[in-house]
């Protein structure tokens, strides 16, 4: 059983730009009608930015977001003229730059001034968009200060400096629907809203959810919603897969056995002979490691070869590990293991998930395609054009 068309890679991730749209669309229906912020940070968590960028505006997105300035310069010298809005930064992020390509600020308090100064400085106003902290005590301005913060951006507004476009807010716990921490982030974030647009702003976006609010919570989409993980095609809860999302995960990790042998029962595996043997057995190598953001301690996750799956045994090492084939008089047969492509994780239906890693390793999906490192191909696919191909 095949899983690419072509030669088996000997490491390499492949973006299926097909499936993004595909995430972006149905997004799209479920938010409508508040917009989609395709959140494209973190080199669009893994999958390459600019291509994600471009593909979710084809499907309907109208934003951009990205945690810095730089990250929106990117985009911007790509040619992408959408909407961006970058909000993490520190003194010495480059607001001159977000200023003159029209990249959206959001503000939390401190940064006003420096905003204002370069904005003076070069003689172009800049587009705001000032954040409430409504409960998850990280960046956001604190409520008490609230009021004083609108009154001083007014103050620049009217100094023809900035404009004032949007009001937003991130959730804390939107992933556990149950948790009714949430309803007070949305109670919080209508009073903010209410108070901004009582002392005169006239706000373009009103913004809360990130993907689960975007997901569970109707009442928080507001005029537009911020999705990362879900336009990946992955699911932000713990007990719903992407498929009953109706989500399409989008990156798939390929590799291919590069070496393959029977050893006796009790030989030891990897450093720290952590695992051994417990029959003899057919061990299997696979040639990605650390270097290439697998989790070191996802030992124990799964790997398909030819449409089954074998667990990762022993210690993950840099470069490589080692899956057990729990068989014996293959690694030297016809349809030997050596050369067959191994996927790690894919977009399910016959492939591990990322969701597999996550739980192997104690971590969440977020984290394992964002990781993957540099030294793996990234390839651009396009499962429609595909499928076109197929069908004909
Ligand atoms: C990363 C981020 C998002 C996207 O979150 P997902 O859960 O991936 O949809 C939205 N808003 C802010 C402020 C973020 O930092």
């Amino acid at each position: 059983m095949s899983f690419s068309a072509g030669p088996v890679p000997e490491r390499r991730v492949d973006i299926d730009l097909a499936a993004l749209r595909h995430n972006v669309r149905h997004i799209a229906e479920i938010a409508s009608p508040a917009r989609v912020m395709a959140v494209v940070k973190a080199d669009g968590y893994g999958h390459g930015a600019v291509p994600v960028a471009m593909a979710a505006l084809e499907a309907g997105a109208r934003w951009l977001g990205v945690a810095h300035i730089a990250e929106a310069v990117e985009l911007r010298r790509a040619g992408i003229e959408a909407p961006i809005l970058a909000w993490l930064h520190t003194e010495s992020s480059d607001f001159a730059a977000a200023i003159e390509l029209g990249v959206d600020l959001g503000i939390s308090g401190w940064e006003l001034a420096h905003v204002v100064a370069e904005a003076r400085r070069i003689e172009r106003p800049a587009r705001v968009h000032l954040k409430i902290d409504t409960g998850l005590g990280r960046n956001g301005c604190p409520p008490e200060q609230w009021e004083a913060l609108l009154g001083r951006a007014l103050e620049h507004q009217e100094d023809g400096l900035l404009r004032v476009v949007g009001v937003f807010s991130h959730l804390a716990v939107a992933d556990e629907p149950d948790r009714e921490e949430t309803d007070e982030q949305i109670d919080r974030f209508r009073e903010a809203v209410a108070v901004a647009e009582d002392a005169g702003v006239d706000l373009e976006v009103r913004h809360l959810a990130n993907t689960p609010g975007t997901l569970a919570r109707p009442d928080a989409h507001f005029d537009l919603v911020r999705v990362g993980l879900g336009i990946y095609g992955l699911s932000p809860f713990d007990g719903q897969s992407s498929e009953e999302l109706g989500l399409r995960p989008v990156m798939s990790f390929r590799t291919t056995i590069a070496n393959c042998k029977e050893v006796p029962e009790g030989h030891g595996v990897s450093y720290g002979l952590a695992y051994r043997t417990d029959k003899r057995t057919t061990l299997g190598l696979v040639p990605v490691g650390y270097g290439d953001g697998v989790p070191r301690v996802a030992t124990g996750a799964p790997v398909s070869v030819g449409g089954r799956f074998y667990p990762v045994v022993g210690r993950i090492a840099m470069d490589q590990f080692v899956i057990d084939f729990e068989e014996t008089g293959i690694a030297d047969s016809e349809d030997s293991p050596l050369g067959q492509e191994a996927v790690l994780f894919g977009a399910g239906g016959g492939t591990p998930t990322a969701d597999d890693w996550a739980r192997a390793s104690g971590s969440i999906n977020y984290e394992i395609v964002t990781r993957i490192s540099p030294r793996v191909t990234r390839r651009y696919v396009d499962s429609e054009a595909i499928d076109a191909e197929a069908d004909q």
